[in-house]
């Protein structure tokens, strides 16, 4: 089978002809036909993070196929069979047994295995996945678009569900890429008045035709046209930089919500602590969604109320698409298609 491979931390990723892999006890084999590029599959191949990947790595969690083959000694008991549509998201296993797990926060689990890090992911044509945590695509949602919402989407969703935005709050989304072109639907969708920030024109634009009700440029004095706005009650940072993260904490009013989702590479933002205490400004870490929060996003899409912009790549060409994103060139996200 085709797959890409990070075959060194900060080397270009190698398109290589692997055998297919074969699904061990508890796992399925799932013929990929979409996956997305997330930022973090950058971050996974370049080693940014304190924890690094595997290696050699096969990258990718926004993974979406068909199980093509269940592995033993599931049989019958799996709770999904061939031929069912499922997507690879990046909680690749959790233990069930763990006190998050007991409480619902499986994605704090205390023993995870992460998709496309800890374990190969669906940057190739066939890739295996535990089936207790694969997640059902409905009919109404096609696999390209079910390819974001697997990461890029379930993030924002339960970000901005753990900062609790109310009817009379306005929440403001830093970064309209890949996350944040979703996060700022969902701002919209728990129906609060929605500022987008961002640094690229393209972006500032699909912001405003999705619906935001105001725009910032962050190259401009963001500060200011912030301030006039009146300042804002949650923060959602999707952007991997500290600055950012500071601006939005000084954009915060009182009892305001800084969520950081964005993973910078050098993992250290300064912030100030008496502007926190003095507003009671609660700093928030959120990682990815469950797999309850994975199915209410393709529910929420299958809908008709959120919409995915992405476009479609070929995985040869998989070095070009990271350097397109890194030089902010793209739409929101790209996904690879298998079928061409
Ligand atoms: P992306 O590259 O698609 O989007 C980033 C966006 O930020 C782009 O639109 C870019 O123009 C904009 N931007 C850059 N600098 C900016 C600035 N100073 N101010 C405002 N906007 C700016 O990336 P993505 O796939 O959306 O991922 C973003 C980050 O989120 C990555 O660090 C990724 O690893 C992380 N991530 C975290 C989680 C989590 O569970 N916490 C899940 C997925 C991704
Ligand atoms: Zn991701
Ligand atoms: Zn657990």
């Amino acid at each position: 089978m085709k797959a890409a491979v990070v075959p060194a931390l900060g080397a270009p990723l190698e398109v290589r002809d692997l055998e297919q892999p074969t699904p061990g006890p508890g796992q399925v084999l799932v013929a990929v036909e979409n996956c997305g590029l997330c930022h973090t599959d950058i971050h996974a191949a370049q080693g940014d993070w304190p924890v690094k990947p595997k290696i050699p790595l096969i990258p990718g969690h926004e993974g979406v196929g068909r199980v093509v083959e269940v592995g033993p000694p599931l049989g019958a008991d799996s709770p999904v069979s061939v031929g069912d549509r499922v997507a690879m998201p990046w909680l690749g296993h959790a233990c069930g047994r763990c006190r998050y797990c007991v409480a619902g926060w499986e994605t704090y689990c205390t023993a995870p295995a992460y998709t496309g890090y800890t374990m190969d992911g669906a940057y190739a044509q066939y890739a295996v996945a535990h089936a207790s945590h694969v997640v059902p695509v409905p009919d109404g949602v096609s696999s390209f678009d079910a390819a974001p919402l697997t990461c890029a989407g379930v993030t924002t969703y339960k970000a901005l569900k753990v900062a609790r935005p109310q009817p009379d709050e306005t929440a403001m989304v830093v970064g309209i890429g890949g996350l944040g072109h979703l996060g700022l639907q969902y701002a919209k969708l728990f129906g609060a008045m929605t500022v987008a920030v961002d640094v690229e024109d393209d972006k500032l634009q699909l912001a405003k035709d999705l619906g935001a009700d105001h725009t910032v440029d962050a190259r401009d004095d963001q500060a200011e046209q912030l301030d006039a706005l009146g300042g804002v009650d949650i923060a959602l940072v999707t952007v991997p930089s500290p600055a950012a993260m500071r601006a939005a904490h000084a954009a915060l009013n009182p009892n305001g919500r800084l969520v950081l989702v964005g993973l910078p590479a050098d993992n250290r933002v300064e912030l100030p602590v008496f502007e926190t205490v003095l507003k009671g400004i609660s700093v928030i870490g959120s990682l990815v969604g469950t797999r309850n929060d994975l199915a209410d996003c393709f529910d929420l899409h299958a809908r008709g109320r959120t919409r995915v912009v992405a476009e479609p790549r070929a995985l040869e060409d998989v070095n070009g698409c990271f350097d397109e994103i890194l030089a902010g060139r793209i739409p929101a996200r790209l996904v690879f298609d298998f079928a061409s």
